[in-house]
């Protein structure tokens, strides 16, 4: 919209203020002037931030801000949480930088705040999979890392959808599809009950907006009809309940939400809304556990129950943790309708409307901590979580994001699908994860648009294109930096098929295994030790040169460019010229070095087959081999001298020391 031709609405900051002050003084006990002055701050510098920015409803930009800080409230969030959502859009639509976020608010909220930036990038395309939108959702959660700035991502996008009418109608389509596909599942996994029926209902209104409004009039003059019923009802109860000496909480009429009722109606394909039994009901809240079986005990006893409409999600709750016992009774103040009755404790109330948030430290003492049976039941919590990190907010919302995602980081192809992948992952598991022939023949990768190394570690979200060159084979060094056991058992696989294929190394004579080895010159010695070779994109005769930007040494990670020229130049892996360079012009590249070795050993039978099986199992490759004896107090030794390529050094020492370990030998020395 024309911010010059918008029609400018007003809008109340100070009453916007004063009610979040006012809500969060209903929860917090605690909330003091500190806490006080800092929630104001925010409110200030937010309103600043934004001053002259406005949304497309012709209100200022930052009652966007007031209204998700309002809507995330209902949730009784912490006062970090409520800050960040206060100033949640400030680093993406204002020049304020993260820095002087943090100078302002500390590191906490400027983390918070990036996390909200950045999930906001996590979007669903048109027509997805349901495998693929479940992927994203954890996604989400991954890219979050906490999972207060969720919170504040549901609270701004319920908010969003509340104004979405004002949003260009090619646009809204795909904001409602992708909070029905991805926002609302969240929220339901959260437990946040009431956010995901508001999402759910809100979604339902932009997407079927016919049906949607026939459906509200048809609700609405029924409820009217209703009204009466619920209320005799409710009386003949609680007068049981009088006469049976059992306590009620609370009692009182409910009705389900309109996206449920037009699920339901079209998945049991009713025609009438008459046919939804549990369109209106009552919720009954008592004090214990044992007090809700007392309940469905009575009700039972006075109403006939409707068979097979009983469900106890008390003893088996369902997976978001949802406790509640559901009963369905016939002949409820003389109704022919059945009446479904809900009954639950307060905090299982407290639970299915705000989860994890319900369940937080300030509303009660000090001392208090997440209840760790609530926990339990929610599969998307840790199993156990000790108290002591219940009781610290930032390690528990650490530890259930971590929990949630197991250790797995989430990544994109270039087609958009979601592979997950152990932590510390490279593009070499990836490559493999697509197709073993991918993984073979992989020689670099582009992530999100940039040539990266092979080893380099992936990140949550990041869009991984692998790049590969036929005739390509594993390198044995990849086995140093691959996670997943996918990859790291089919480049093991590859490497014994290529090596049972080649003749085995024989001692005594000198032989070479390795027949394509060419070592390139005119080379200036890279590295004190050995001589140096590079390979390009698997192939060791290519015409190279060393960038002067970089000047890339051996043992370093180097990409291979091809210039204009007859030759390929080397960049370090992470010069910054790489990235104004043409990514389709980058192949694999890495230096090799020929290290010589001696060996001393009492001679043994099976001693040339232990220590030949050592090399080969860490993929290496025997080059020239001599060996003589010479004896020491009539002790036969035998000495090897033999030379090996290999990519760094760090595999070297390994060798060394596993050659250590052999029986007999005493020296083991790396000569260059
Ligand atoms: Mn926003």
């Amino acid at each position: 919209m024309n911010p010059w031709t918008m029609k400018k609405k007003e809008y109340d900051f100070a009453e916007g203020l004063k009610e979040i002050l006012h809500k969060i003084e209903e929860y917090y006990p605690t909330f003091g002037a500190g806490q006080k002055s800092l929630i104001k701050k925010a409110f200030e510098y937010g309103k600043m931030c934004h001053e002259g920015q406005w949304r497309e409803s012709g209100e200022p930009y930052f009652s966007h801000a007031v209204e998700a800080t309002k809507i995330l409230l209902s949730i009784q969030p912490d006062i970090e949480t409520i800050i960040a959502c206060l100033l949640h859009d400030v680093l993406e639509d204002t020049p304020v930088t993260a820095g002087e976020l943090e100078g302002q608010f500390g590191s906490k909220i400027r983390f918070l705040c990036e996390g909200v930036e950045k999930i906001s990038k996590v979007h669903l395309k048109k027509n997805e999979s349901t495998a693929r939108a479940e992927s994203i959702q954890k996604l989400f959660i991954a890219v979050a890392q906490d999972i207060r700035v969720v919170f504040v991502k549901l609270a701004d996008r319920i908010h969003n959808l509340e104004t979405l009418e004002f949003v260009a109608e090619n646009k809204r389509e795909r904001i409602a599809q992708e909070s029905l596909q991805i926002y609302a599942p969240v929220a339901d996994k959260l437990g946040l009950f009431e956010f995901k029926t508001r999402i759910s209902d809100l979604c339902f209104k932009h997407l079927s907006p016919k049906a949607y409004n026939d459906l509200e009039k048809e609700i609405s003059k029924l409820r009217k009809q209703k009204i009466g019923f619920l209320e005799r009802a409710r009386k003949e109860i609680i007068k049981a309940f009088q006469k049976e000496g059992l306590d009620i909480v609370e009692i009182g009429g409910r009705q389900k939400n309109l996206a449920s009722v037009y699920n339901k109606m079209k998945r049991k394909n009713y025609s009438s809304v008459l046919d939804v039994y549990d369109l209106f009901g009552l919720r009954i809240i008592v004090k214990t556990k044992e007090d809700c079986y007392r309940s469905l005990g009575i009700l039972h006893t006075y109403w006939k129950p409707m068979p097979n409409r009983f469900k106890d999600y008390i003893s088996v709750p369902k997976p978001n943790g949802y406790q509640s016992l559901h009963t369905t009774l016939l002949g409820v103040s003389g109704s022919k309708f059945p009446t479904e009755i809900q009954i639950r404790t307060q905090q299982m109330n407290q639970d299915a409307e705000f989860g994890p948030a319900a369940h937080w430290a300030y509303k009660k003492t000090r001392h208090s901590h997440f209840d760790e049976d609530y926990l339990r039941r929610t599969n998307w919590f840790p199993q156990s979580i000790s108290q002591e990190i219940s009781q610290t907010p930032d390690k528990f919302f650490e530890e259930i994001s971590q929990t949630i995602l197991a250790d797995r980081i989430y990544v994109f192809t270039p087609k958009g699908d979601v592979e997950t992948f152990p932590v510390h992952s490279t593009p070499v598991d990836f490559a493999y994860s697509v197709h073993s022939d991918i993984g073979n023949t992989c020689v670099g990768a582009r992530v999100n648009g940039t040539i990266k190394p092979l080893d380099y570690e992936l990140q949550n979200g990041d869009i991984v294109e692998i790049l590969t060159r036929e005739g390509r084979t594993p390198n044995p060094a990849w086995l140093e930096f691959v996670k997943s056991s996918h990859a790291r058992s089919h480049i093991r696989a590859f490497l014994n098929k290529e090596k049972t294929e080649k003749p085995s190394p024989s001692e005594t004579k000198v032989k070479k295994t390795t027949p394509r080895t060419r070592s390139v010159s005119p080379l200036q010695s890279l590295n004190k030790t050995g001589r140096t070779t590079m390979i390009i994109g698997g192939e060791r005769d290519i015409p190279y040169k060393l960038a002067s930007c970089c000047t890339p040494r051996a043992g370093q990670n180097v990409v291979a460019y091809k210039s204009r020229g007859p030759h390929f130049t080397i960049h370090k892996a992470d010069c910054k010229q790489l990235n104004r360079l043409d990514p389709e012009r980058f192949l694999e590249a890495y230096f090799i070095t020929e290290n010589k070795f001696e060996i001393r050993a009492f001679d043994r039978i099976g001693l040339t087959r232990d220590f030949s099986t050592i090399i080969a199992d860490q993929g290496l490759n025997i080059g020239e081999l001599n060996s003589h004896y010479e004896y020491k107090e009539e002790k036969r030794i035998i000495v090897w001298n033999f030379s090996l390529e290999s990519v760094s050094q760090n595999e070297i020492d390994k060798l060394v020391k596993e050659l250590k370990t052999v029986r007999n030998v005493f020296s083991v020395k790396q000569l260059t």
